[in-house]
């Protein structure tokens, strides 16, 4: 291992446009389950029954009382851990550019990235589903479920669930960032979900090296990432980073 993160540490020191993909697994020592793997939400409600917007639409009130308000519980109170505020060390050091995340948890702007696309948007707000006004997640009351808006519609979070469309700009911008980079960090997703997971595809066929960080192999692994580093992203980011700015003092 410590002689991946060497070599991830070389090319990322040299590199000119790094980019992240980052997925649930950066934000899971952040205490926030992820969908798949070990202790995955998945393993206790089904998907297409709670996470999809036909169930939604259908009955609003019972995905707020399975899903929504516990998402609101755990996001409430997450806080970035060492992975997030690696990538914001890499973007201070000039080298990360753009992160693209999967997640709704908000948690790389907290930390502080600055050019963050958010791929399934952001679940620190609701929308109205009558009106369009947004309001604050962290504002929502959870005494009548589903929560209305002060028109009287019924709110719903500001990302997309399953059977709705990927935010046509946020498409756009990752497979422009995506074509470009140079480096990209694939970091904690299982890559299983579409079209997020064409992302290091893209890298790859412009001439990227992937770099992926995930303590389980995944279908990208040893096929299209170049450099597996097999652990951890609160434990590898960290490495990683002293590495490359062991590199950067040296020169
Ligand atoms: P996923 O749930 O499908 O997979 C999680 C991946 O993270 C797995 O490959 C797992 O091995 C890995 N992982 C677990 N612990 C890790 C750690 N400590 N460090 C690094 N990796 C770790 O996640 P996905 O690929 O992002 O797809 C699920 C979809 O669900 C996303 O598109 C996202 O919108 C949504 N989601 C978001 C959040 C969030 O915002 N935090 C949480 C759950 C799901
Ligand atoms: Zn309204």
């Amino acid at each position: 291992m410590s002689d991946l993160i060497e070599r991830a540490a070389d090319i990322l020191a040299k590199a000119k446009y790094t980019v992240a993909l980052t997925g649930a697994g950066i934000s899971v020592e952040s205490g926030i389950p992820p969908f798949r793997g070990k202790g995955g939400l998945w393993e206790k409600i089904d998907p297409m029954k709670y996470a999809h917007i036909d169930a939604f639409l259908e009955d609003p009130e019972t995905v707020w009382d399975v899903l929504i308000k516990n998402m609101k519980m755990v996001l409430d109170k997450a806080r970035p851990n060492p992975a997030h505020t690696s990538l914001v060390d890499l973007e201070r050091l000039g080298l990360l550019k753009t992160v693209i995340t999967q997640n709704v948890d908000g948690l790389h702007q907290v930390a502080g990235n600055q050019d963050v696309i958010e791929f399934h948007g952001n679940f620190a707000w609701q929308r109205c589903q009558t009106c369009d006004q947004v309001i604050a997640t962290a504002d929502v009351d959870l005494t009548h479920i589903p929560p209305h808006c002060s028109c009287g519609g019924i709110l719903r979070p500001d990302c997309i669930f399953f059977g709705e469309m990927i935010p046509p700009e946020a498409l756009h911008r990752s497979q422009q960032v995506s074509a470009a980079c140079d480096v990209m960090l694939v970091i904690g997703t299982s890559a299983m979900v579409q079209p997020a997971a064409t992302m290091p595809f893209i890298a790859k066929d412009n001439g990227a090296v992937v770099v992926e960080i995930n303590p389980e192999p995944t279908p990208l692994t040893n096929h299209i990432s170049n450099l597996p580093l097999l652990g951890d992203a609160g434990t590898v980011l960290p490495r990683l980073v002293a590495a490359v700015e062991q590199r950067r003092d040296a020169s």
